[in-house]
């Protein structure tokens, strides 16, 4: 084999088909940024089991390496798994709808009350927001500042340590009132307890909120397994915000939330202010917990470019033996696509050679020039370039603009190429691995 063609065999890719043996490395890979990610170890196991038994026999397009195929795949089930976008708060049409939040102490309870409420403003809506942290007195002092900065009746009982009445009495005075919605900010603890427990299960029971949001530290890790098991089993939850995701968290935490509870993830906190609560994206916390974002990115571009149909279209062509220079015209538009020359050149075995001019400043003339050469055969030409002698070559260069050379490089590639093609396409990886053996 030429060189050129060494080279470009040895950045060949596709492989055929997901398998154990080829997905053995990427998964470990996966595993681990999903455990760098705090995502929790029982949570990493069943999710890798779950990807490792949808990837396997899945084909790997040509142009990538089976683990950027494998990446691919586990991103996708990432998203799924954190999903679905749900950031509603299912407002009542009538009466006020009445929002829970729960939490351990220090997770960003009080302070998402107040972005709520910014959110809530956003829509013309004034929420009542009721003091049910009576554990500490500073808590309710937090509130009533919270309330004042952002111009909301903030409902607050000193005299007495009963939550309960507190969340009744504010609800009523929002009915009274005619707000829309009441915020009730509970109390938390350090860890789980049981006393936290039966007290938040009591206003559950005797107030009956809309709906129950668990408020979640990103930043916690391994530990969010744990107490959102607990609030989860203690409460009907209908969602979840995870806040602190403004630090280098990776979210983690999200993953194993999510696949615990099973709710949506309903907002992300992203600073102390309170316009910094965003609606929950999947994606950017898939690319985020995995940070393999750059081959995520490549895997889902080849896949968007060659896509399935044309892929097989392609593939039974080159089977057959029926490639021919339109075909490779084709493929090379496709590559011409900004900032996809390097990566699809995995695609064209035989094309090494051409990688760097085409990746260089030059690269749309060179490639304008193959264009412009098939254009100008007839398509019995582009079908058996073997027609092709010095007569044919003269006009095709002349209307291409280009001299004869560059017509005879181009066939030769071609010939090059045509083989390898089919080889690469051929059914059963045997005949594929003998020849990148060779
Ligand atoms: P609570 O005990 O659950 O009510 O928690 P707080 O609302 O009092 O928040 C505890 C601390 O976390 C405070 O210092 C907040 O400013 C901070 N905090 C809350 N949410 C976020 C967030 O999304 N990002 C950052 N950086 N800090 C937050
Ligand atoms: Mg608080």
């Amino acid at each position: 084999l030429s060189d050129g063609l060494q080279s470009a065999f040895k950045s060949l890719s596709g492989k055929g088909k997901l398998t154990e043996g080829n997905m053995r490395d990427g998964l470990k890979i996966v595993e681990q940024s999903l455990l760098e990610a705090d995502v929790s170890y029982s949570v990493v196991q069943d999710f890798m089991g779950h990807v490792s038994e949808k990837a396997l026999g899945k084909r790997v397009l040509l142009s990538l390496r089976p683990q950027e195929e494998l990446v691919r795949i586990v991103y996708d089930e990432l998203v799924e798994t954190l999903g679905p976008v749900d950031s509603a708060l299912n407002l009542k049409a009538d009466g006020p709808t009445v929002i829970m939040l729960c939490g351990l102490q220090g997770s960003g309870k009080t302070t998402t009350c107040g972005k709520l409420t910014k959110l809530l403003q956003e829509q013309d809506i004034t929420p009542l927001l009721v003091a049910a942290d009576l554990q500490r007195p500073a808590a309710i002092e937090q509130l009533k500042v919270i309330g004042s900065q952002l111009g909301v009746p903030v409902h607050a009982e000193t005299d007495h340590k009963d939550p309960v009445k507190v969340c009744q009495a504010g609800v009523e005075m929002a009915r009274r009132d005619g707000n829309r919605v009441v915020i009730l900010d509970t109390a938390g603890r350090l860890a789980i307890d049981a006393e936290l427990m039966a007290e938040l299960k009591k206003i559950d029971r005797k107030v009956g909120p809309d709906q129950v949001y668990l408020v979640v530290d990103g930043m916690t890790g391994q530990d969010a397994v744990n107490s959102a098991g607990a609030f989860n089993d203690a409460l009907e939850l209908d969602g979840v915000v995870m806040t602190k995701l403004d630090g280098d968290a990776r979210g983690g935490a999200l993953l194993s939330v999510k696949e615990v509870t099973g709710v949506p993830i309903k907002f992300m906190g992203t600073g102390e202010h309170f316009d910094a609560l965003e609606p929950f994206r999947p994606e950017g916390m898939a690319s985020r917990i995995l940070q393999m974002g750059d081959m995520v990115a490549a895997a889902r571009e080849a896949h968007r470019i060659v896509d399935e149909e044309e892929r097989e279209e392609l593939e039974a062509k080159m089977a057959s033996g029926e490639f021919s220079l339109d075909d490779f015209k084709n493929m090379m538009q496709k590559v011409a696509q900004p900032g996809l020359m390097g990566r699809m050149m995995g695609l064209m075995p035989g094309m090494g050679q051409f990688k760097e001019a085409m990746e260089s400043e030059a690269a749309g003339g060179q490639l304008r020039q193959i264009i412009g050469a098939i254009n100008s055969m007839t398509p019995a030409e582009r079908k058996n370039p073997k027609l092709i002698d010095a007569t044919r070559r003269t006009r095709i260069a002349k209307g291409a603009g280009v001299q004869s050379p560059v017509i005879t490089q181009l066939i030769k590639q071609f010939d090059v190429m045509k083989p390898m093609m089919q080889a690469m396409s051929g059914k059963g990886s045997g005949d594929r691995m003998a020849m990148m053996r060779q």
